[in-house]
């Protein structure tokens, strides 16, 4: 059961009752992924996906289906007159690889065991007994994988700059930050599957030298951040994290560092900052994290899912990596699918997947056979992408080319109804409050953006009003410190380029 209390408590009256003496249990796990559909039940070893599960299910499941082997049609999820007793047959997850997210909603995530009982932490051992620092960094510098956080930056690469600095200590943090609204990939993995990502991060510090690593959540997970906590209590209680692990002379501590809701502390130097007990704030760069980052030494920062990534590569090999996806790209996304979209939730296929696959195929298509408008992919630093970009390949570099990026996964999908004006408001009115303040073009010229885009949508704006977004646009993309800042102003751009006539109805509403 995806953790859901009332669903768990009842099912667990029910096995008081005579279920443990027949080995039935309930386990707690993490994300199914198919928000729309939950509570979720998934029932082994039969398969079955119970969909919109209530408590006055339990009883009726548990006598039924448990007891009897009976499928109960009216919790089936069904699709265009199908029914759709196992989880594998859904199209939701049937056009979906699912390997970081793999072990989500199959997996009790408090209980250690069952990740080892999978073959969790076969990967260190690999590493630990049969690879040196280098072999590890070579082998996910092969893989071509690329951080998820949002730059896609080549992960191999950054972790050789650490592995050559000369300064002894190096640390290994986790950006757990996820703040972008509609995102909430890396929250399901720290969730369902909390032992992937330490074990990828071991991995790295094993690479670079580092003993001890931060994971830096957002205070708005309270779930991720309990069962973190658990599974490094678990993990050292093993030997797995702590002094020697497992009689080698590698050693690692984890650390877990709540944020305290601040988008900008996603930023390296601010979330560094923050960890460091100062003001989540950017700072100029060089030197960058790699150099010095956390306490001023050199630093490896990568995300949850980027993390995730690392033991499936080093067990299955480069090669195998790369045969997934796009060979400069390769490897699976996870996207946060949400908006009018008939089947949102969390999905994750290869790069280079189509919009039209995601939004139709694993989607279900436009809910209430509404009419396809614009997607606002990356959250409030993406753009917008419009039907004539359906077949566009959802990859760092053919977004790239689009002007759009995957940032770290938000799918926020809008139909005809949707006014393009408002999104953008609603954008740059997140950034903006989200401005740290640090410099004047980001702090201003949001404001001033803000201003200008209120007045457009109360019908109070005029044309001079668009050169002058445009103008500020440029100038605070150019001129502002940190990531934030320079892609604040790109969903007012995107949607200027693209739905102008919007705009312009706007402007001319008071005439
Ligand atoms: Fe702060 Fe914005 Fe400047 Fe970034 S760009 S440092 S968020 S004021």
């Amino acid at each position: 059961v995806k953790d859901h209390p009332e669903v768990e408590v009842e099912f667990g009256k029910e096995i008081a009752h005579e279920g443990d003496a027949k080995g039935v249990a309930v386990k707690k796990s993490g994300c199914h992924g198919f928000c729309e559909m939950g509570p979720l039940m998934r029932i082994e070893p039969m398969g079955l996906l119970y969909t919109k599960v209530k408590v006055k299910d339990c009883e009726e499941i548990f006598h039924r289906t448990i007891e009897k082997g009976e499928i109960i049609r009216h919790l089936l999820y069904k699709q265009n007159g199908m029914e759709y007793p196992t989880q594998e047959e859904i199209p939701f997850y049937k056009k979906q690889t699912r390997l970081v997210l793999k072990n989500c909603g199959h997996i009790d995530a408090e209980h250690m065991e069952e990740y080892i009982a999978i073959g969790g932490y076969k990967a260190l051992e690999k590493v630990l007994f049969t690879m040196t620092p280098k072999e590890v960094i070579q082998v996910v510098s092969d893989s071509n994988l690329r951080g998820r956080g949002g730059g896609g930056f080549a992960t191999g690469y950054k972790w050789q700059q650490v592995a050559r600095q000369k300064e002894p200590v190096h640390y290994v943090v986790c950006n757990g930050d996820e703040g972008d609204p509609g995102a909430f990939m890396d929250r399901s993995i720290m969730e369902g599957d909390p032992h992937k990502m330490i074990e990828g991060m071991m991995i790295a510090a094993y690479a670079v030298g580092a003993v001890e690593g931060y994971i830096y959540v957002r205070a708005e997970y309270p779930l991720a951040i309990s069962r973190l906590k658990l599974a490094i209590e678990q993990a050292e209680e093993r030997g797995l994290l702590g002094d020697h692990i497992l009689g080698t002379d590698f050693s690692f501590r984890l650390h877990i560092n709540r944020g305290a809701g601040a988008f900008v502390c996603g930023e390296g130097s601010a979330l560094t900052a923050s960890i460091e007990g100062n003001r989540g704030m950017p700072r100029v760069k060089p030197p960058r994290t790699v150099e010095q980052g956390l306490f001023g030494k050199p630093t490896v920062l990568n995300n949850v899912e980027t993390y995730a990534n690392v033991p499936m590569i080093l067990e299955n090999g480069a090669d195998w990596y790369k045969s997934i996806g796009p060979e400069k790209s390769p490897g699976t996304k996870a996207f946060a699918l949400t908006g009018t979209v008939k089947n949102t939730g969390l999905i994750e296929v290869p790069m280079g997947t189509t919009l039209r696959e995601v939004i139709y195929d694993i989607g279900g298509g436009m809910k209430g056979d509404g009419e396809f408008k614009a997607v606002q992919i990356g959250g409030p630093s993406g753009g917008c992408l419009i039907t004539p970009h359906l077949d566009v390949c959802l990859d760092f570099d053919s977004l790239k080319k689009m002007g759009a990026m995957i940032g770290s996964g938000g799918l926020v999908v809008m139909d005809t109804n949707t006014c393009m004006v408002e999104v953008a408001r609603f954008f740059m009115n997140f950034t903006q409050n989200e401005s740290c303040g640090k410099c004047v073009p980001c702090r201003e010229g949001t404001k001033r953006m803000l201003e200008i885009l209120e007045r457009i949508v109360a019908g109070k704006g005029t044309e001079e009003d668009l050169d002058l977004l445009e103008e500020l646009a440029e100038t605070i993309t150019e001129t502002a410190l940190c990531g934030l800042g320079k892609s604040a102003a790109l969903p007012v751009m995107s949607t200027l380029k693209l739905f102008r006539d919007e705009y312009l109805e706007h402007v001319n509403e008071k005439k």
